[in-house]
């Protein structure tokens, strides 16, 4: 059936040889002009398919490429976007010998452990690099959301860090708290959004369900500052009558919450409201507390 799919799926792709002309724009300003049709394996979900279009050559560049590749989402790709979506699917469940498997199992698709994590790394590496491409449009004002309709009264984010354990390649050149000096994890920062109108039997808040969004990066806090800051303006912060940030004693959080959120009120952890030695009386302050920012400094 799959092969049969397969076969299908050649004879669909022939139809268009990807010829535009003698020559095409190559990206860079210049011309490209028609070499060959040439041919290129990719690998789908009904199996490896070969694909055969038209290749030009840019001279200026010194670099080739086939606008019908870029077309069918596959320039500088051996896998098709379908596939990718699925093995980025199978790759986040578990480790990628174990995705490798599931994909052989279930779909019939034969790819090594390696190609699994090369896939699914780049993949990431785009979404994030996407996600910090339109949190900076957001922050620099160029890209303006429209506030949540219905708008909510109070608005909520928890901030916090967390080690996660990586591979040694992963940490070099990074200083570890162990024994040894040698770091075994990277610590990644999560930011929150959500929304809670109701309360449980015992008058707790409850979340709201589905109101939950998130901002998360292991790059340092001042590009999680801004991931945070353009989550927070799609998700109404601007217009809410009542922002609250809860995160721990970490002044890297209370930093990007006083910055990023001028009007925010602060919430500390319960925890951390005892570790201070109890200088916030009910964890909840306002930003603007001397006090409290001089219980930071000493934290
Ligand atoms: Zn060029």
């Amino acid at each position: 059936m799959l092969q049969a799919g397969c076969g299908m799926l050649e004879k669909l792709l022939a139809a268009d040889p990807g010829y535009r002309g003698p020559r095409v724009p190559c990206g860079q300003g210049h011309e490209a002009g028609f070499v060959s049709y040439r041919d290129k394996v990719i690998d789908t979900v009904l199996g490896p398919v070969t694909l055969t279009r038209a290749w030009y050559h840019c001279a200026a560049c010194g670099h080739g490429l086939a606008p019908r590749d870029a077309g069918l989402g596959v320039a500088g790709q051996a896998m098709s976007p379908g596939l990718r979506a699925m093995n980025d699917q199978a790759a986040a469940a578990g480790p990628f010998a174990k995705a490798a498997r599931l994909l052989e199992n279930l779909a019939g698709v034969r790819l090594t452990a390696k190609r699994v994590e090369r896939a699914a790394e780049a993949s990431g590496t785009a979404a994030a690099a996407a996600v910090r491409d339109r949190a900076r449009a957001i922050t620099d004002r160029k890209l303006i959301p429209l506030p949540p309709s219905p708008l909510p009264d109070k608005l909520y984010a928890a901030i916090d860090g967390t080690g996660v354990p990586v591979t040694a390649k992963e940490t070099a050149g990074r200083d570890g708290k162990g024994e040894d000096g040698r770091a075994r994890t990277r610590e990644v920062k999560l930011g929150v959004f959500f929304t809670q109108n109701e309360v449980d039997e015992h008058g707790y808040p409850v979340r709201d369900r589905d109101s939950s969004s998130y901002a998360a990066t292991f790059e340092p806090a001042h590009v999680f500052a801004g991931l945070v800051e353009a989550e927070g303006i799609r998700r109404g912060a601007g217009h809410v009558r009542q922002l609250t940030i809860l995160g721990d004693g970490a002044a890297w959080i209370w930093n990007i919450a006083t910055a990023r959120f001028p009007s925010v009120i602060l919430s500390l952890m319960i925890k951390q409201c005892c570790d201070l030695g109890g200088c916030v009386e009910d964890g909840v302050v306002d930003a603007a507390a001397a006090g409290f920012r001089s219980c930071l400094t000493g934290v």
